[in-house]
């Protein structure tokens, strides 16, 4: 399961700083979702070789008092949610009353929490942060958030525990992190491993992420799922932001259900117990193979529901859309929301749009239709020479432009994995092709391939 980790300290320590070194260019999903009182910053972040989720709780100073209170209390909610805690101080600014009420706070959860002290930049460090050992949590992490210094490194620390898989197959990562973590990220996938990839997932359940906004209708949905089909066993959740995983059949096929609504089966009886999380939600996403986006036809398109898409999106996912509540509309109101499904979720034009009622069951059986295919596009193997073949096609219709007064040559491309597919195109200069080209090339991809439901994505590879 990818890792949480949840940045905590008073204002003005640094932690948006943070998050966006940790998230890069990537957007950040900021939760305003109903029963929230306050924007947190969700993010997917990759550094030194780990995939994590980063949660920005926003400013608690641990002495909160009315509608202050509540807002901390979301904020200590992602704290419970997190894997890792970063408790930051500003070792400019040195220790303040604030900081001593968040670590005794902090003290009285079973969390693994590391003490990071921020803006070390241009000043004596060690001298800088020698008293917030006084707060009680250990080792004190000097980082420089603006100038990116240590950042990689306290990453690798914190997430080292979760990265068994990882370095079972990098081997153990070397002394210089900072330089590794560059290594790591000029390696692209080879063609072997992509097969691997392909092989594993052939052998696998769709794991099917149900995921949407409070009240859209998820846990009618899965009901309506898991009454008509043969389920195999329940899992029950283990704590309050895991999703139930329920293995199911349909049509031959084994899937399992990640169910972030939470509904779970007692006896003959089928209740819905969790609240909305959306750490639940992104982990699933994360997860899971194929999502399965539900929304809500009478509240219309929210920006929640798109910053969910763009997360499944960014993670590479297949994409089914269901637009529930379909039922008892009149044709004008139908109108009106295609029209604005249209503007508003043009860019995942690949992904194909159900319109459903959970309550009555109508249109919901074809979803799976849809699932499957989004996975069978996701996983479908490309030979070394289809895809070089195209990449020949797409260079014979639209000659690369010129960099630096040569002409980029693209040479080969072959599979550099699958869910979502990925092509590596190796050749001159590749990397210095402008965003333009890049795009027509995966436009092409998309286009000659025929992938339906998965987005797809190339990567560029210097020389042969
Ligand atoms: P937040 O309220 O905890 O999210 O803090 P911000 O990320 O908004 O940062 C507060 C201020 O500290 C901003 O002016 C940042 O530019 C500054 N800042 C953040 N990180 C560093 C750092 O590493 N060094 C220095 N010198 N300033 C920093
Ligand atoms: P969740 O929070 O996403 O799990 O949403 P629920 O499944 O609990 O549904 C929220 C509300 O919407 C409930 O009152 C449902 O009865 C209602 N609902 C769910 N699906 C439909 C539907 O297809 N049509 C209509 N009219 N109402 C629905």
């Amino acid at each position: 399961m990818i890792p949480v980790v949840a940045l905590v300290g008073r204002p003005n320590v640094g932690k948006s700083t943070l998050f966006n070194r940790l998230t890069g260019t990537r957007d950040a999903l900021v939760a305003d979702f109903p029963g929230l009182t306050r924007d947190r910053k969700y993010g997917q972040a990759n550094l030194a070789g780990h995939d994590f989720i980063v949660v920005d709780t926003g400013g608690i100073d641990g002495t909160e008092e009315g509608i202050e209170t509540k807002m901390a209390e979301q904020s200590l909610m992602a704290i419970e949610e997190a894997d890792v805690v970063l408790f930051m101080v500003d070792a400019r600014a040195g220790l303040t009353a604030a900081d001593e009420a968040i670590a005794s706070h902090l003290r009285t959860r079973q969390k693994t929490t590391l003490l990071v002290a921020n803006k070390t930049d241009g000043i004596d460090a060690d001298a800088a942060v020698g008293e917030f050992y006084k707060l009680g949590h250990g080792d004190i992490h000097q980082i420089a958030a603006a100038q990116n210094r240590g950042v990689t490194s306290l990453i690798h620390y914190a997430l080292a525990p979760f990265a068994e898989e990882f370095e079972k197959e990098h081997g153990d990562a070397p002394e210089e992190i900072d330089e590794w973590a560059e290594e790591a990220e000029a390696e692209l996938p080879t063609e072997e491993t992509a097969e691997e990839e392909a092989e594993r997932l052939r052998n696998q359940p769709i794991k099917l992420a149900i995921i949407g906004r409070p009240n859209v209708g998820k846990s009618t949905l899965t009901n309506r799922i898991l009454g008509e089909e043969r389920v195999v066993v329940y899992d029950m959740p283990g704590s309050t932001r895991d999703s139930i995983y329920i293995p199911m059949e349909r049509d031959e096929r084994e899937y399992v259900l990640i169910d972030t609504a939470g509904v779970r089966r007692r006896k003959n009886m089928i209740e819905a117990v969790e609240k909305f999380s959306v750490i639940k939600s992104l982990q699933a996403i994360e997860d899971a193979n194929v999502v399965l986006l539900v929304v809500d036809a009478r509240t219309g398109i929210s920006d929640q529901d798109l910053s969910l898409l763009g997360f499944a999106l960014n993670a590479g996912r297949a994409i089914v859309l269901a637009v529930n509540k379909w039922d008892g509309l009149d044709t004008e109101v139908k109108e009106e929301v295609k029209r604005e499904l249209d503007r508003r979720l043009g860019f995942v034009d690949f992904a194909r749009l159900h319109f459903i009622s959970a309550l009555h069951g109508t249109g919901v059986g074809h979803l799976f239709e849809s699932v499957q295919e989004a996975y069978d596009s996701a996983t479908k193997r490309s030979s070394t020479a289809m895809l070089t073949r195209i990449m020949q096609m797409a260079q014979d219709d639209h000659q690369p432009p010129m960099v630096r007064g040569r002409r980029v040559k693209l040479k080969y491309a072959h599979a550099g994995g699958y869910n979502p597919p990925i092509v590596v195109v190796h050749g001159n200069q590749v990397r210095d092709l402008p965003d333009s080209y890049k795009r027509y090339l995966m436009n092409y991809y998309r286009r000659a391939l025929q992938v339906m439901g998965t987005p797809i994505k190339v990567l560029f590879q210097e020389g042969a």
